[in-house]
């Protein structure tokens, strides 16, 4: 134990920020506000509120730090309290969506920026917190920029209050300091990072097919260089990853026919804890580690040891698109500054490699900069909590204000759902308020508030858990024939929600849940996930003292979902596309629906839609005209047969 101990004590030292710390407290002494900026690595997240902590800040309140993400949040939270010598909860602890795991001892906290939102609703002055970590702001998360000016507010007014003053960090890997610098009216500090030379190789043709450019790239450096340089593979989402994953054990297996000298890992955002923290355990030095991941390992996640990186190119994003009021998840190109985040995870420890999976003259097409997310989604949850905190969009400080289409499709949609009411002034209705008090698109809110009138409130509690947790069936490629008869039990003529509600149910009620998944091919932590995310749910509920009614009238169910997603209707065409009430988008059936390729319902709900290389909608209910003119008779764009 001594000995990881001086081992942890030897590393904290050799970490950039450690030269740094003087600095950075006198500066924060002397500020309010201090900005920092350097590389990913260099021990920003997990020193800088052991600093702080060391310095007396804790004292009277807490050392709050948010993360972008949950992964992150809750990674770096048990890093930091293996620094300490403590367990997690302790004094040092993390709160995340659906799961807190703190206590009264817990001085330094990490939470999602989304966590630290919902809070400021209760608490606009954060009270609880002596200083405020903003961390990883060039991320630029729509909950991080509503935080931006939530914590210059109340830093505003506890000094006039004299409440004792809020002192706030900004820290970043690459940021606009000027910009920053402007608006929270301070100035940056610059550390100084300690980076190796990372040497960079495009492909000299442009491939359609990245994931093979990216498995070709890889067994090339496996045959090529010494197993001890571990390889991160960025690419875009979940089911790329794990499918990838798969070929790569197999194709590992036949290369070296039976011992595994390459040991792949997999990190996204829906993967339990454990396995997460999987991919930080070194391997043996003759075994190469291969990590796939997603851009959470962009900036806020480091894993020591990687020499090579290969960068598909590509990030799954949200975006909006503000005539038709959906969001619409995609893969799209990454910007030249993510490119350069991205080749810089191959020179932490020594010299690297970065491949990339396009040609120099596709790079040279890319973006600048990421543009914030503020500006390219769906601001309806935004507008909501800002009014729940009786703040107007219309008045608030942003760092870079959304734009005006899109705030009037929120304000639009918000009051159709019953949250709001827009007129000269906009204020937030009773239900507005309930609403927000689940961490949940407003949307899925207004199913929770209204379900117990339906009388299905213990079903629509199921389905938006159920919902809220991804992939929840496994299939792949070898087992597919199997899978799909273990599926088929599952299946609903009426759609995809009541699949998911009759698996979900099942899996409540099987007695051995981890064999019973296997049995079924279904995803044993994604269940376990929305099980949790039930229970909360649920408390919540109680809390607003809604009837836990439930029913099996699957009509009213329908009718229920209808109530909250009747912007996500859908009319079968003669051609057999669909055709979105908002938006008119010419899309498909997603081929995991249970809808796909069969009869085609008339009229459709759906509560994702998804572009490839055409558009898809993902989750699927039928339903009907007469349904529509009943429950949402305010709803008139329906498109005709
Ligand atoms: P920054 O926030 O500046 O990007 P971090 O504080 O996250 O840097 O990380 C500093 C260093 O601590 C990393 O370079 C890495 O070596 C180490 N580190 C961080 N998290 C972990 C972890 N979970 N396990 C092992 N090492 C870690
Ligand atoms: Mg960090």
């Amino acid at each position: 134990l001594t000995s990881k101990r001086t081992s942890i004590e030897q590393q904290q030292k050799s970490l950039p920020v450690f030269n740094c710390r003087q600095r950075i407290l006198k500066e924060l002494e002397v500020n309010d506000t201090v900005l920092i900026m350097s590389e990913t690595g260099s021990g920003k997240t997990t020193q800088i509120p052991q600093f702080l902590l060391l310095a007396g800040y804790a004292k009277n309140g807490m050392i709050g730090i948010t993360q972008p993400r949950r992964v992150a949040a809750i990674t770096v939270a048990r890093r930091v309290a293996q620094e300490l010598n403590g367990s997690i909860g302790d004094t040092v602890g993390y709160t995340v969506r659906f799961e807190d795991a703190t206590s009264r001892a817990t001085k330094i906290r990490f939470l999602t920026d989304g966590v630290l939102l919902r809070e400021s609703i209760k608490d606009r002055l954060l009270l609880k917190y002596s200083v405020i970590i903003l961390d990883e702001a060039h991320e630029r998360t729509v909950n991080a920029d509503l935080l931006f000016g939530i914590v210059k507010d109340a830093q505003k007014e506890r000094r006039k209050q004299k409440l004792g003053n809020l002192k706030v960090v900004v820290t970043s890997a690459t940021m606009d300091i000027d910009h920053f610098g402007n608006y929270f009216n301070c100035k940056g500090m610059y550390l100084e990072g300690r980076t190796y030379p990372v040497r960079v190789m495009h492909t000299k043709e442009e491939h359609e097919d990245y994931v093979h450019t990216v498995l070709v790239t890889l067994f090339h450096i496996h045959r090529t260089t010494p197993k001890n340089h571990d390889v991160l593979i960025f690419l875009t989402g979940q089911e790329e990853i794990e499918s990838l994953a798969q070929q790569i054990r197999q194709l590992a297996k036949i290369d070296t026919t039976g011992t595994t000298d390459l040991r792949v890992f997999t990190l996204y955002a829906q993967l339990s804890q454990g396995k997460q923290l999987e991919c930080f355990v070194p391997t043996p030095a003759n075994v190469r580690k291969v990590i796939l991941a997603t851009n959470i390992a962009e900036t806020s996640i480091t894993i020591p040891g990687i020499r090579c990186v290969i960068d598909c190119g590509f990030v799954k994003e949200k975006s909006f698109n503000t005539a038709d009021g959906l969001d619409v998840l995609m893969s799209v190109r990454i910007s030249k500054a993510q490119a350069w985040q991205r080749a810089g995870r191959a020179g932490r420890d020594a010299d690297g490699t970065c491949y990339r999976a396009y040609t120099k003259a596709e790079m040279d097409s890319f973006a600048d900069a990421t543009q914030p997310e503020i500006l390219r989604t769906n601001p309806t949850s935004m507008v909501l909590q800002l009014l729940a905190l009786d703040i107007d969009c219309n008045n608030f400080d942003f760092l870079d204000p959304p734009l005006e289409d899109g705030l009037r499709s929120a304000y639009k949609s918000l009051d159709a759902l019953g949250a709001i009411k827009t007129g000269d002034v906009s204020y937030i209705t009773p239900l507005g308020r309930q609403m927000v008090q689940y961490p949940l698109d407003p949307k899925y809110s207004k199913l929770l508030l209204t379900a117990s009138s339906f009388g299905c409130m213990e079903e629509i509690l199921s389905l938006v858990s159920v919902l809220s947790s991804d992939h929840v069936f496994v299939s792949n490629s070898d087992k597919n024939e199997m899978a799909a008869l273990a599926h088929a039990k599952f299946q609903s003529k009426h759609g995809d929600h009541l699949t998911l509600l009759n698996v979900f149910n099942a899996f409540l009620k099987s007695e051995k849940p981890k064999m019973w998944c296997h049995d079924n091919y279904l995803n044993l932590r994604s269940l376990t996930y929305a099980r949790n995310v039930r229970r909360q749910l649920r408390e919540i509920s109680e809390h607003l003292h809604l009837a836990l009614n439930s029913s099996d009238d699957i009509e009213m169910l329908k009718k229920c979902i209808l109530n909250g997603f009747f912007e996500n209707i859908a009319v079968l065409q003669r051609d057999g596309f669909y055709i979105t009430a908002s938006g008119n988008i010419r899309s498909k059936i997603h081929p995991s629906s249970v809808l796909h390729g069969k009869y085609k319902p008339s009229y459709i709900l759906f509560t994702e839609i998804v572009q490839t290389e055409q558009t898809f909608l993902r989750q699927v209910t039928e339903i009907s005209i007469e349904w529509i003119k009943e429950v949402v008779p305010f709803v008139k764009n329906i498109p005709t047969r």
